[in-house]
């Protein structure tokens, strides 16, 4: 019956048995297909847990069961990606965060398609499906119906509470559902959602715990969501890499002597504890060999490459542009023009720009300084001047880098703007394992790039700090780097 087998025994424990063989065959038959990892990851996602899904659905399964699955699929996943045994679940399947990748929890599934089918003959409309008492055994461990109880409170309770702003949000910007007000479908995706909710913050609580691989929880950054296009395009060792630096179960020195497999914690090139931060990061020998410099150059490039794209376009003088006023007819829609989309760089026509890259920058012809940064961007005609400062600091020191080069170049910006130039510094971060920091986000946005092109311009920075702390990991035992460099 829709796929459910009765057997003599009339009960489900045959056909659970059966399953549990089917997923244990499916995963063996997956491994030993020779395909690359992520496309077995994929083969995951997109055809074993959705055609699973249904049957642990239709039988009661208890929750101890599901996770006995739970168990076997993390464990081919790990192998998948490339992550040691030791690596947090977490890192695969978290929603909220630094790094999230595109893959479902079976147990999750489980329980949100338990809560469906409690609630989906409760709320029939037909009196008789309704008032049947359909009772829904999933073990002892964990009640589905409780689950749903629990999430109808939690939503009165937000009722009661109201709209919460989250940071610099303003008043009303988050649209905010009603529970009372909620009918049908869409009160039953609320619960869903709540549910969902609510394994999500557990599995955030316990990564708090873990410590070394919850040091993610601190930063103060913009989360990254990987998608399944960005995994074609990645190398099943940057993949292994990216998953490991953010939760920092590389082997560096320090976790290799912590695992027991060395004894000497120590740095091949300054004799320091080498954790993951002092070799991508903190190390003193790396600084004088110019390692980060390095990486520096890499983004820098890559923001001088895009800046440059963006001061070619070609763009109206916005002094000499008649402002007459565009009326529309009826019926007819409305055209937006080029320099209502706005933007600081938008304002005059001829932009000028100087990039600290393999030369020295000299400072143009506003102030005398002996101050370089990164980029400067100027229009003698529109008296406007932009200085860039970027930074590719370790995750966690993201705003303190923020604020010291804030400061560095107060008194640069006083000074022009005595000699009557409007001027602006923008300092960006982008972290060194590829996370762009929101200053990053905030400079773009405010040099006037939008939507689709913006975020690719953010990825790009992203990938390209990756890309070098990367070469630097592989790099971590030469003594030497300029022979490294040259490749
Ligand atoms: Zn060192």
């Amino acid at each position: 019956m829709l796929g459910k087998w009765f057997d003599d025994t009339l009960t489900d424990k045959n056909n659970i048995e059966n399953i549990q063989r089917q997923v244990k065959e499916w995963l063996k038959r997956t491994e030993n297909s020779g395909l690359p990892g992520k496309y077995k990851a994929w083969i995951y996602q997109h055809g074993m847990l959705p055609r699973r899904m249904w049957l642990l659905m239709l039988y009661e399964i208890p929750l101890t069961t599901v996770e006995a699955l739970e168990r076997m699929v993390k464990k081919s996943l790990r192998k998948w990606l490339g992550v040691p045994p030791g690596f947090s679940a977490i890192g695969l399947y978290s929603r909220s965060s630094q790094l999230q990748m595109p893959l479902s929890l079976v147990v999750e599934e489980f329980k949100i398609e338990k809560c469906r089918l409690v609630m989906t003959p409760r709320d029939s409309k037909d009196n008789k499906v309704s008032e049947a008492g359909v009772q829904m055994r999933t073990g002892r461990k964990w009640s589905a119906s409780a689950s749903v109880s629990q999430a109808e409170s939690m939503l009165t309770l937000r009722d009661i509470i109201g709209n919460t702003c989250i940071g610099r949000q303003g008043l009303g910007l988050d649209h905010f559902q009603q529970w009372e007000k909620s009918e049908g479908k869409e009160r039953r995706d609320m619960v869903l959602q709540e549910v969902r909710k609510g394994e999500e913050d557990q599995r955030r609580s316990k990564s708090v715990q873990l410590g070394q691989q919850g040091a993610w929880t601190k930063w103060d950054l913009p989360s990254r969501k990987v998608t399944w296009a960005e995994l074609w395009r990645l190398e099943p060792i940057r993949i292994s890499l990216m998953l490991r630096s953010v939760y920092d179960t590389l082997p560096s020195p320090s976790n290799l002597c912590r695992w027991g497999l060395t004894e000497d914690p120590s740095c091949k090139l300054c004799g320091g504890t080498a954790t993951l931060a002092h070799i991508l990061s903190g190390c003193k020998t790396a600084l004088q060999q110019g390692r980060y410099r390095w990486r520096h150059d890499k983004v820098l490039q890559t923001l001088a490459d895009i800046l440059e794209t963006e001061r070619r376009k070609k763009r109206p003088d916005l002094k000499h542009e008649k402002t007459a006023i565009k009326f529309v007819k009826a019926g007819e829609k409305a055209q937006t023009t080029a320099s209502s989309q706005g933007g600081l760089i938008s304002g005059a026509s001829t932009w000028e720009m100087r990039v600290e890259l393999n030369k020295r920058l000299v400072f143009p012809d506003v102030v005398h300084t002996n101050l370089r940064p990164d980029i400067v961007l100027w229009s003698v005609k529109g008296k406007k001047v932009i200085l860039i400062e970027l930074t590719v600091p370790w995750e966690e020191g993201c705003g303190e880098a923020h604020a010291r080069k804030m400061s560095k170049y107060q008194e640069l910006l006083e000074q022009c703007r005595a000699k009557n130039w409007s001027a602006w510094l923008f300092p960006g971060e982008v972290g060194a394992r590829g996370f762009p920091a929101q200053s990053a986000w905030r400079l773009l946005q405010w040099l006037g790039m939008k939507g689709k092109t913006k975020r690719t311009a953010v990825r790009r920075l992203g990938e390209a700090a990756e890309r070098a702390s990367c070469w630097l990991w592989s790099r971590r035992d030469e003594q030497t780097w300029g022979l490294a460099k040259s490749e």
